[in-house]
């Protein structure tokens, strides 16, 4: 008898975990410039989360050494001890924070260490606050987790930072957590340390709600500091708040997948707890490369900050000059929110009207050859999210580009 090749007909049925989320928009944005490119077509990428920045030498070599070594085997669930070690020196020089080996764990990016710490203590029905425009992941990482995102819109006035007032009007007998995220994605804003302390003091009178504070661009700072953190500016509340990073943005290294959290041992523990489950540890290797960009010396930021800072510039004084679009000035990580509304209500040369900022997105590609993410990604319209981690030469033509393409709606 041989062997059929005919593909056997999918019985595939998805959990019903599966309906309530979608692929990550970022990912999709990228696989549709991936189809158009294989087309031929010549696209000026601004889509991409990721520093354009090769990863640097002397962490590269701390990898080679650990494969040579034979460091290839499984580690601790919460990581090798040297990186533990490395992650506590980090953060005591960041944000002058003394965190205990208990406090801290590691993952396979902060992303994944943001899904299980939500795992570890989302039941049914709990509420996320999620201020907007966030990062595309979180409301899908919430309702995966069978919580339910309330998304707390944010003002221009305010600087697209959630206030104290909101944060107090948000809260429910359901709040188990704030998702903060400064810098912020796609953003850019930094909390400062009063407006901090600010949502500290609505945080003393509702202990049962816990901060999930993302820093993974805290080092992609244009004001001269790292961001604060809310575990310093409110060392009361330190047990409150799991301090979430990562090497993939500061170290340009996400590839490597390495991601860390700092907080309450209990809920580390718990997070340890589903780790150990799923993926046991991240890569030993990565883990090695990772403490050593941790520990070692650290010019690579202070190298690159500086560049994605005139990229900034020219972006935003490009955009500026463009009838219609306002972008707002990030302080921090390489992202460029940018205010649409102005081209909303107007007609491409094919007649098409430009409805939301979904059109905008799909406009610019096909009359530019520009990629952008539509602020609907991000919870926030009509906006659009450009990326400056990429060369000033690519970020030049890009303006450009979209200054005709603007220039020809009527
Ligand atoms: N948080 C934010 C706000 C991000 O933009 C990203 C990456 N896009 C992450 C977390 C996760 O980064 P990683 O998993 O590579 O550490």
């Amino acid at each position: 008898m041989t062997a059929s090749t005919e593909t056997p007909a999918s019985s595939f049925r998805a959990a019903e975990r599966l309906g309530r989320i979608k692929p990550s928009p970022s990912t999709a944005a990228a696989a549709r410039v991936r189809e158009l490119k294989g087309q031929g077509r010549s696209i000026l990428d601004l889509t991409v989360g990721e520093p354009d920045f090769d990863t640097p030498a002397h962490i590269k070599q701390a990898a080679i050494a650990a494969i040579e070594a034979g460091e290839t085997k499984y580690t601790p669930v919460n990581g090798t001890p040297r990186l533990r070690q490395a992650i506590r020196g980090a953060l005591q020089r960041t944000h002058g924070i003394e965190y205990s080996d208990a406090e801290i764990t590691v993952g396979g990016g902060g992303k994944q260490v943001i899904f299980l710490a939500l795992m570890a203590t989302v039941d049914a029905g709990d509420e996320v606050l999620i201020p907007a425009p966030y990062w595309v992941s979180y409301p899908d990482m919430v309702r995966a987790n069978e919580g339910t995102p309330v998304i707390v819109p944010t003002s221009a006035e305010n600087g697209y930072k959630v206030t104290a007032a909101q944060l107090e009007a948000s809260i429910t007998d359901r709040t188990t957590w704030l998702i903060l995220n400064s810098p912020g994605n796609p953003s850019g804003a930094i909390h400062t340390e009063e407006e901090l302390s600010a949502l500290a003091e609505v945080l003393r009178r509702h202990p049962a709600v816990s901060v999930l504070s993302d820093e993974i661009y805290s080092e992609i700072s244009f004001t001269g500091t790292p961001a604060p953190s809310l575990a310093a500016v409110a060392p009361d509340l330190r047990h409150r708040v799991l301090v979430v990073s990562g090497v993939s943005k500061s170290y340009a290294m996400t590839g490597w997948r390495l991601g860390y959290a700092a907080g309450d041992p209990a809920l580390v523990g718990a997070i340890n707890t589903l780790q150990s489950q799923t993926s046991s540890c991240p890569s030993s290797i990565s883990q090695a490369a990772a403490a050593a960009a941790l520990e070692g010396p650290q010019d690579f930021i202070a190298e690159s900050v500086p560049v994605y800072r005139e990229r900034r510039d020219v972006a935003v004084a490009g955009l500026r000059a463009i009838d219609g679009l306002t972008p707002l000035v990030p302080d921090g990580a390489f992202y460029l929110y940018v205010d649409c509304a102005g081209l909303i209500g107007r007609t491409s040369p094919e007649g098409k009207v430009l409805a939301d900022d979904q059109d905008v997105t799909f406009y610019l590609l096909d009359q530019a050859g520009v990629a952008v993410i539509q602020g609907s990604a991000y919870g926030s319209s009509p906006f659009f999210r450009i990326s400056f981690a990429t060369d000033l030469g690519t970020i030049t033509a890009a303006v450009e580009k979209i200054a005709e393409a603007v220039a020809a709606l009527r």
